[in-house]
């Protein structure tokens, strides 16, 4: 792991970009707008918490404190739920109470699901980092299982409302990243690919195809050798849901 870390890091200037490290948000953000990158990850300006990113945060803990103990009843699964829920981001008592219980629904769902599964979990929150030169890729994947078919599935929770076909999950950045990163990072490969619908209770998955690997690892390529140049032109198409619309000089959304 050295080598690559040690060419990452001390390359000669000019040669190749110098400790440019790329994660699925980063390349999101940049894809959406470079001016956003920019904005988010050079001038560390940080995002205010909303109610959704504030559910999403606390789901997310409350699983992996739940999965980490093993116990797997759902009163356990609540009682983290109720340990690591995120009280920022709501603009009343009323709508924390609203999402907090939208949560909850969410996790027992989840928690229904989960019994019938006759999966194995293998990782849960699983950091990882391997290289893609000259940059360096690090996540997070939310949880990792094996089948007794011995094939290894890659799972995302989502609570968002809205749901993905399995025609757009084959081509969700995330997914394909983190099946990338199984490979490239613990030599597991990947068989699925999944996506927790969490607000509604359901699995999406799909087979994993590793034909895509090579028009992912060009897009990271792309994307990473632009953030090196600093080229960061503002796309005013993604400013109507962008959350610094209000106070970006680029804006076209302030009204
Ligand atoms: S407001 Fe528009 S131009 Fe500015 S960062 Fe957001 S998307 Fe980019």
């Amino acid at each position: 792991m050295f080598k690559w870390f040690q060419r990452l890091f001390f390359t000669k200037k000019g040669s190749v970009p110098l400790g440019v490290e790329l994660s699925y948000s980063k390349v999101k953000s940049y894809l959406e707008c470079p001016w956003l990158y920019r904005t988010l990850y050079v001038e560390m300006k940080r995002r205010a918490p909303t109610a959704p990113s504030s559910l999403g945060l606390s789901i997310h803990r409350a699983l992996e404190a739940y999965h980490a103990d093993n116990s797997g009843t759902l009163d356990r699964l609540l009682e983290c739920y109720n340990d690591h829920w995120v009280h920022v981001g709501f603009s009343s008592p009323q709508e924390q109470m609203i999402y907090f219980e939208k949560g909850r629904k969410m996790l027992e769902q989840y928690w229904n699901m989960d019994q019938s599964r006759k999966t194995k979990i293998v990782f849960v929150e699983k950091e990882f980092i391997f290289p893609l030169d000259p940059f360096v890729v690090r996540g997070i994947i939310d949880r990792v299982d094996l089948n007794p078919e011995g094939q290894y599935e890659v799972i995302d929770y989502k609570t968002q409302q809205e749901l993905l076909s399995e025609e757009e999950l084959s081509r969700d950045l995330q997914l394909g990243l983190y099946g990338m990163a199984l490979k490239q990072a613990f030599q597991l490969s990947p068989s699925f690919l999944s996506l927790f619908f969490l607000a509604h209770g359901k699995v999406v998955s799909i087979p994993y195809n590793p034909s895509g690997e090579s028009s992912l690892r060009e897009k990271l390529l792309e994307v990473g050798l632009k953030i090196s140049r600093e080229e960061f032109p503002p796309r005013t198409s993604h400013c109507v849901r962008c959350e610094f619309r209000q106070t970006c000089q680029y804006s076209t959304e302030r009204g």
